[in-house]
Parts: structure tokens; C-alpha cells; sequence
């Protein structure tokens, strides 16, 4: 038999290599950056254009390399940090793997200028798919600029997976981020598309996280600080009360190099268990310093796992360094029950006369019967058309018999009233026998039987369309502000919130100026209330990240699911018999009834015949 194994080309083995260092465009800012970081830069440079798909730039004011170096760096397994491997025990830089340059040039178009301090010229050197095209003397700065062109140009299944230029561009931020907080002394600039992202100077770290998360960030973080013989720990911790429902600000850095790691993420909620409402972590900033030899950091392609010699005893020292400090600085409460600061009086009120204040209350008021619900147009004071309420028959169909459905369809359909809801003696209306069980269930008698309403779903159904219909017909439900409410936003935030502001503003948002990190909100939508706009844009602009990047759902549906899960009454909330009623209408009033924005079931019915049959 002839002999049928070969040796991969370089240029192929090298784009097989590349897929693992790099998925997508922040693969190749971080291999970059941390190049730039490893050369000894005090200054770096990141320019990008549409996401990194059409350029990726790093200037960075580091040692250089000299003609021969420059030639080698793109060679696989080419690197001037580790020798033998026993030098990977003792590692302090962020590369080692001699791949990241190799890798990147396997798969786009890459132009590199480099020049030692001490050389008067420096090279340039082009490489398009592994392919030498052309090296040179140059003039440049002291420094080395890698640009990435066209990324997987020839790869193009890789290219067509690339999400869109805003969610590359978050991953982007995410992956700068991590850099920028590992080396605050480090001068950061960061250019998308020509407009300026970041500035950040060299600073201290509770600086350098003020000037990336915003100025609201400052009064959030409480110091952190240990010292043993395994692990030197620094850094900070939110206060409880700023924790999210989104993972956002959670960073954990290892002799300077983000990790990611569950198991010491459980060891800070376990240091603030008590602390936290349900569902919520809080932020944090940690770094830990460890004896090189005591990690493992090759266990992962792209370096972000990293195994602990002794993990259990980090764990530890972690979570008492949290507690500690969470007490000393008078977070938990527990430990200051003597005296609750929110009781003191402001000195500007100190003399002052209290004062009766005023209290205007709509005993009318029902939070169901705002607008779309009860207004001329409402919904469920006109007739269903027969289509979308006939589907709950379906389900009856087969349960109950074919003449009893018969008859419910042809002589009772003419209105709601009339037909699957239950009339009783003396009350109007659909849904007129309705109550609440536990606080979490609305019941109401149908025909064949009743249904079981989750209330906490129904209302999400009903909030969700809603807000769609808001979003899509922009049609506007907005209370102006007498006096503008002025919400903290950090550059990321705002970012995001420029993406989602046309549709924010279809629901009743109106922004008035920006300024000093501050933006004005001149009106709101009306089921909103003024207290909750900060809160709530907070948590839209988080979850809007968290969902729109793996999600396959537009702008309108994930910033309705986002807004209609915070907005919508919860379970253990009491309704009153109107708002059960208003519920019940409203949901049967919807385009889909059957389940909840989340894919959850809204109800479920319970036949005459399923009561019978308990009793047989
Ligand atoms: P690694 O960082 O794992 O060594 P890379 O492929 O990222 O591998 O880089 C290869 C080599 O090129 C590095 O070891 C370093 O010597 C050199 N190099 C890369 N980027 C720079 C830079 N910005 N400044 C100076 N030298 C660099
Ligand atoms: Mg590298």
C-alpha cells in the first residue's frame, strides 16, 4: 500500500491553529493588547472599525523588535518569552505560546511596523494568509503597530459567524476592559470607527475603575486587602445594595491576568450571603497575587481557566478577606445595628420645622386600567374576534364531549360574555367570577370548568404585547417630567443605551441633554414610576446586553421581554377584585394567551369533567 500521510503545510496548519486562538475580533485584541503589555508599552492604542471586522489597530510605545525578530514573530511556536519549560513555572508575562502572531496572520491581512529605541529604522512587514508579501525598512515610532485587516478574508464560513458589528464591538470593550483594569499605570486609548470610546490615563486602580464604569461606580466600592503566605489579595468589592440581576463588573484577576472562575465567584456570594436579594450578584474587582509556580495557566487555549494548586484554602481566605471587609466598612448590616445611618437627619434640615407633606390619592386608581386597557379602543371592551379566542377550545375539545363543544361554539360565541366565560346572576362582564389563591393564581370559572391563571406570567403576556406594539407602531404613552430626572451612565453604558434609544423613545422615554456623565430624562413611559427610571434603565441597558448577544431575537422583542419581566406584578402580590378582572381581560384580549413571553405556561383549565372524575 502506498504511504498516505503527509505533513500539513505550514500555511494550514497554522489556519487549524488560528481557530483555536481566534474566534472573533476581541480574540485578536486581546492577543494584541497583551503582546503591547508584555513589550513593557506605557501607552496603547486600540482603533477599530465596524467591530473589528474590517480593521483591528494596536500602537503600542514598547521595546520594539529588532529586523530578525520582527521576521520570527510570525512564526509559530516563535516566542522570545519562555526558553525551556521549565520557565513556564515561573511565567510573568501574558504570552508564551508563540502563536497568537502566527495565528492572526493565517487568517487576515496584517501589517506590522516595528522599531526598537535603539535602531534609527524600523520594519514593515505585510503578511496576508501566512504569506510573506513584502518586508522593509521604514521610519516609525519607537514601538510596535500591528493592524489586522479583513479578518478570516479567507475563511469565509468563520466570517459569516461573526455576529453584528455592535455585539463584536461589546466583546471588543469586554476584552479591553480586562486589560485596562490589569494595568491601571498603563495610558489607554480606544477608537471606534473614529470616534473616541476611552481615554484613560495612567492611574491608580480605583481610579482606573471609576474612569471605565463611570463616576456613580465610586461610591459603590468598598476596599478589599490580605496578605498570607499563599495568596496576596487586593482590590474591591460593590456594596450589596448595587448588586444586579445581570454577571456584569465581575472581574477576577491572577498575577495580573483575567480569569475566569465559578468556584472563587461562589466564594464571594458566599461572603455576602444575607446581603443580597434574590437573584442578584454583586460587582467586584479582585486580584490575587500567587506564586507562579503555584498555577497551571496551559490548561486552556485561550488562557482565561486557570488551576490553583490549592484551591480550597483560596477559597477561604477569600471569603474571610470579603467578610472582613464588608464589616469593617459597615456594609453588613448586622454588625452596626446600634445606629441606622438613614434615620440621621441632614444638617441643612436640622432646625427646620417638619413639614405636613401633601398627599393627593386617586381612590379610583387601578394599575390595570391605564390606557390601552380601558381607553375608547380598548381592548376587552371590544368583541374578540372569533379566531383568537377559539384556540382555547382546542384544548377543551378533546376533553370535554363533542356536543358540549358544539354548542359552545355556535351559540355562544358572539361575545366574550357570552361565550367561554361564565355568567353569574347580577354580574357583567367576562371573567366576573374571579379570586386569588395564594397570592399567585387567579382563578376564574369558564363554561367547561375554570382556568388557573399564573398572575405573574398573565401580566408579562399582557406587558410584553404591549410594549411591542409601543416599539413597532410607535405609538407614544409618555408622561413628560416637570423636572427631569438625571441618571449616572459610564461610556459602555451609554453606548449601549444610543443602540437602544429609538426604541426606548417609541416607548415613551424622551432624553433631554448629556452632560458631565449625566443624562437628563425629560419623560417616561406611563406605567413607569419616577422613582424606578434609574433602576430600570440600569437594568435594561445589563439584561439588554446579556440577551441581544446570544439571542436570536430583535431589539423590540428582547427590550420588551426586559422591561415586561421587571414591570409585571410578581408573585405575592395582592390584586384586587378588579385588577384580577382587568388581568384576566386583558390576557384573553392578547395575541398569544397560552404562553408567556418567556415560553412559560399562563394557565391551566380544569374541566367539569376533571372535578367529576375526582369524585368517582
Ligand atoms: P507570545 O506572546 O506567546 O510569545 P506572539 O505570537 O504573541 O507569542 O508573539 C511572538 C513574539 O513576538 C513575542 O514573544 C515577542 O517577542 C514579539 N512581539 C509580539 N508583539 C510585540 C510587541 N507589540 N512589541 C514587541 N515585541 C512583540
Ligand atoms: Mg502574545
Amino acid at each position: 500500500m502506498a504511504d498516505i500521510i503527509q505533513l500539513l503545510p505550514d500555511h494550514v496548519a497554522n489556519q487549524i491553529a488560528a481557530g483555536e486562538v481566534v474566534q472573533r475580533p476581541a480574540s485578536v485584541v486581546k492577543e494584541l493588547l497583551e503582546n503591547a503589555i508584555d513589550a513593557g508599552a506605557t501607552r496603547i492604542k486600540l482603533i477599530v472599525k465596524d467591530g473589528g471586522k474590517t480593521l483591528i489597530q494596536i500602537v503600542d510605545d514598547g521595546k520594539g523588535m529588532s529586523v530578525t525578530d520582527a521576521r520570527l514573530s510570525f512564526e509559530r511556536h516563535a516566542t522570545s518569552k519562555i526558553n525551556c519549560a521549565e520557565d513556564l513555572f515561573h511565567l510573568n508575562t501574558k504570552g508564551f505560546r508563540g502563536e497568537a502572531l502566527a495565528s492572526i496572520a493565517a487568517i487576515a491581512h496584517v501589517e506590522m511596523h516595528t522599531r526598537p529605541e535603539e535602531d534609527e529604522l524600523g520594519t514593515l512587514i505585510k503578511i496576508e494568509g501566512s504569506k510573506v508579501i513584502s518586508q522593509e525598512a521604514t521610519v516609525t515610532p519607537k514601538g510596535t503597530s500591528v493592524s489586522v485587516k479583513n479578518l478570516f478574508f479567507n475563511i469565509p464560513a468563520r466570517r459569516k459567524f461573526l455576529k453584528s458589528n455592535q455585539v463584536e464591538l461589546r466583546h471588543i470593550t469586554d476584552e479591553f476592559h480586562r486589560v485596562c483594569l490589569a494595568h491601571p499605570s498603563v495610558q489607554f486609548y480606544f477608537y471606534n470607527n473614529d470616534s473616541e470610546l476611552f481615554n484613560l490615563p495612567s492611574t491608580n486602580l480605583k481610579k482606573r475603575v471609576v474612569h471605565i464604569f463611570g463616576i456613580k461606580t465610586k461610591e459603590k466600592l468598598v476596599p478589599i486587602e490580605e496578605e498570607t503566605q499563599v495568596v496576596r489579595i487586593s482590590g474591591f468589592i460593590c456594596k450589596p445594595e448595587y448588586a444586579k440581576k445581570s454577571r456584569g463588573e465581575q472581574f477576577f484577576f491572577v498575577n495580573n491576568r483575567f480569569i475566569k472562575s465559578p468556584y472563587l465567584h461562589h466564594a464571594v456570594m458566599a461572603s455576602f450571603d444575607g446581603l443580597l436579594r434574590t437573584d442578584t450578584s454583586p460587582g467586584y474587582f479582585i486580584y490575587l497575587d500567587v506564586d507562579p509556580s503555584s498555577i497551571d495557566i496551559n490548561i486552556h487555549p485561550t488562557k482565561t481557566e486557570i488551576k490553583f494548586d490549592d484551591e480550597h484554602t483560596l477559597y477561604a481566605i477569600l471569603k474571610s478577606t470579603i467578610k472582613h471587609s464588608l464589616g469593617q466598612f459597615n456594609v453588613s448590616p448586622a454588625l452596626d445595628f446600634e445606629k441606622d445611618q438613614n434615620l440621621d437627619t441632614p444638617y441643612v434640615l436640622l432646625n427646620k420645622q417638619a413639614q405636613q407633606p401633601d398627599i393627593t390619592i386617586n381612590p379610583g386608581y387601578n394599575p390595570f386600567k391605564e390606557d390601552g386597557f380601558e381607553n375608547g379602543a380598548g381592548r376587552f371592551s371590544k368583541r374578540l374576534p372569533a379566531g383568537e379566542w377559539e384556540s382555547m377550545y382546542v384544548g377543551l375539545e378533546s376533553k370535554v364531549g363533542r356536543e358540549e363543544s358544539f354548542s359552545t361554539v355556535h351559540f355562544e360565541s358572539d361575545t366574550i360574555t357570552g361565550s367561554i366565560f361564565e355568567e353569574q346572576p347580577g354580574e357583567e362582564g367576562i371573567g366576573a367570577t374571579t379570586f386569588q389563591l395564594r397570592r399567585k393564581y387567579i382563578v376564574t370559572t369558564i363554561k367547561s370548568g375554570m382556568l388557573i391563571i399564573d398572575q405573574g406570567r398573565a401580566h408579562q403576556r399582557v406587558l410584553y404585547e404591549k410594549f411591542l406594539k409601543s416599539i413597532t407602531v410607535k405609538e407614544t404613552l409618555s408622561q413628560q417630567l416637570l423636572f427631569p430626572i438625571s441618571v449616572t451612565f459610564s461610556k459602555a453604558e451609554l453606548a449601549v443605551l444610543d443602540e437602544i434609544k429609538e426604541s426606548l423613545t417609541s416607548l415613551g422615554f424622551a432624553f433631554g441633554a448629556f452632560e458631565r456623565e449625566e443624562l437628563q430624562i425629560t419623560g417616561i413611559p406611563q406605567l413607569i414610576n419616577e422613582s424606578e427610571v434609574g433602576g430600570l434603565l440600569d437594568q435594561l441597558i445589563a439584561d439588554y446586553q446579556m440577551e441581544i448577544s446570544g439571542n436570536v431575537d430583535t431589539q423590540s422583542e428582547v427590550l420588551s421581554k426586559v422591561l415586561c419581566k421587571s414591570l409585571a406584578v410578581k408573585t405575592g402580590e395582592i390584586l384586587d377584585k378588579e385588577s384580577q378582572q382587568a388581568l384576566v381581560n386583558a390576557l384573553f384580549a392578547c395575541k398569544e394567551t397560552n404562553r408567556s413571553p418567556f415560553n412559560k405556561l399562563i394557565y391551566v383549565t380544569i374541566t367539569e369533567r376533571d372535578i367529576d372524575n375526582k369524585f368517582n
